[in-house]
């Protein structure tokens, strides 16, 4: 059986098989064991900038396996930089890669996908702590959306968003809105961290624009980044996994930019049945006609289509007419990594859930059980990686509402500084001196 965790059993019986099991036959195992179809991936960026601060990365030939290219996946992502682009071009350039780092090595295909979500956690707080020690300003949106086999896994932080078009026409959000205006949830979380929430205040007290965060003045609620910004603006990112049909999907990621003068629905209408390359131009132009180029637009179109080996016995007409959002229903981490490897044969093209949790809440994020096999020899901070010596490390529940029940070495541990990071987060730790106050803001 290849579908991972198949009667959400997968942590508790396949570990004890794994341990004697070296690399290569585990590689074997998954071919011969999985029939290894992967989607043709085609994908096209288009970008208009006017402030100079987004950024795109795009690679598709990244392998779980060094030199294995049976393990090739893709990645593709957008940061759009505020306050100057030093984040977003640190968060490019090292993100991948601290997210690869917490994962543990020697998983086969369906570990790893189930592995990602807290990686990417980890990844994002390590890129923002990190980035936070060279004590530079500015900050950045990330989504982060990572394509292997079928499965597609987007990990967000701030406004720039992803989109899915299923096969048959269905529109689902990937990644999450972290705008105050948009997030009730998140005011009040930052709110009960000692932020104040407010509009800008100009001379005599009129207020405007959109909602934002005091100190600091964001109106994002998420970010990496933004040093100058009480802590409680947290790097944590909201992940969704998800898994298409071999009929395959078109995934839409922009910035702002677009998403400010185009809906979801018009961006998908407008590049339907064009390339993806075509299609990324076509929508920026839309939005920049529409708007005018009122901040930098970027855009990255990313067609999973069945490869031609796959004949394409049925094809769908595409639904007419307005269609609405199918937000799929979140699930907890707590739920155990979710999926339902059931595929429901009545719908051959539907989109199926493998997970999603957008919660702040670090010990909840960090706290997903997988498969450890004998992987973790070693103890390492979950969030930075960093070896810890016994009895150093700090167990992520502590100070959480259970923590009369935690005992200090309950796993998953942290180090001293990924710990007292993960204080600031809550706001239990006072915020640097901060300048720009509500009404000094310019
Ligand atoms: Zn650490």
């Amino acid at each position: 059986m290849s579908t991972r965790g198949g009667g959400g059993d997968g942590s508790a019986g396949s570990p004890c098989v794994d341990r004697m099991m070296p690399l290569s036959v585990l590689l074997k195992r998954e071919l011969t064991s999985e029939k290894i179809e992967t989607p043709d991936i085609f994908h096209g960026l288009a970008s208009r900038s006017k402030k100079g601060e987004d950024f795109t990365f795009l690679k598709t030939e990244c392998q779980r396996v060094p030199g294995n290219g049976l393990t090739t996946f893709a990645v593709f992502a957008i940061f759009d930089g505020h306050n100057g682009s030093a984040a977003a071009i640190y968060t490019k350039e090292n993100l991948l890669n601290n997210i690869l780092c917490a994962v543990p090595s020697d998983l086969n295909r369906d570990e790893w996908l189930a592995a990602l979500p807290r990686a990417l956690v980890a990844g994002f707080i390590k890129t923002d702590k990190d980035f936070q020690s060279k004590a530079q300003t500015s900050g950045t949106t990330v989504t982060f959306v990572i394509i292997d086999g079928w499965t597609v896994t987007v990990a967000s932080v701030g406004d720039s968003r992803c989109i899915l078009e299923s096969a048959e026409g269905s529109l689902f959000l990937l990644s999450a809105d972290h705008r105050l205006d948009d997030n009730k949830e998140e005011v009040e979380r930052i709110t009960a961290s000692g932020g104040e929430v407010g509009k800008l205040n100009l001379a005599g007290g009129i207020e405007i624009g959109p909602l934002r965060c005091w100190p600091g003045g964001l109106c994002l609620s998420r970010s990496i980044g933004d040093m100058d910004v009480g802590e409680f603006i947290i790097p944590i990112p909201h992940v969704k996994q998800v898994k298409l049909s071999n009929a395959g999907g078109r995934l839409i990621i922009s910035s702002d930019g677009v998403w400010d003068a185009l809906s979801f629905e018009s961006a998908v209408d407008f590049s339907r049945g064009l390339p993806a390359d075509i299609a990324a131009n076509k929508i920026v132009k839309e939005a920049v006609l529409l708007k005018g180029l009122r901040d930098d637009t970027t855009c990255i179109v990313v067609d999973l289509l069945p490869p031609e080996k796959i004949p394409t016995s049925v094809t769908l007409p595409k639904k007419q007419g307005m269609r609405g959002l199918k937000r799929m229903l979140g699930k907890r981490a707590s739920d155990s990594p979710s999926h339902h490897s059931v595929r429901n044969y009545f719908e051959p093209y539907a989109v199926e859930e493998l997970y999603e949790d957008g919660s702040a809440v670090l010990a909840q994020r960090l706290n997903i059980v997988y498969p450890v096999c004998n992987l973790f020899k070693l103890l390492l901070c979950a969030v930075c990686q960093v070896e810890l010596k016994p009895g150093e490390g700090i167990s992520v529940h502590i100070g959480s509402s259970k923590s009369a029940k935690v005992r200090p070495w309950d796993g998953p541990l942290l180090c001293r500084s990924c710990q007292a990071k993960k204080e600031a987060m809550e706001g239990k730790r006072p915020s640097r001196n901060l300048s720009r106050t509500r009404d000094g803001y310019k």
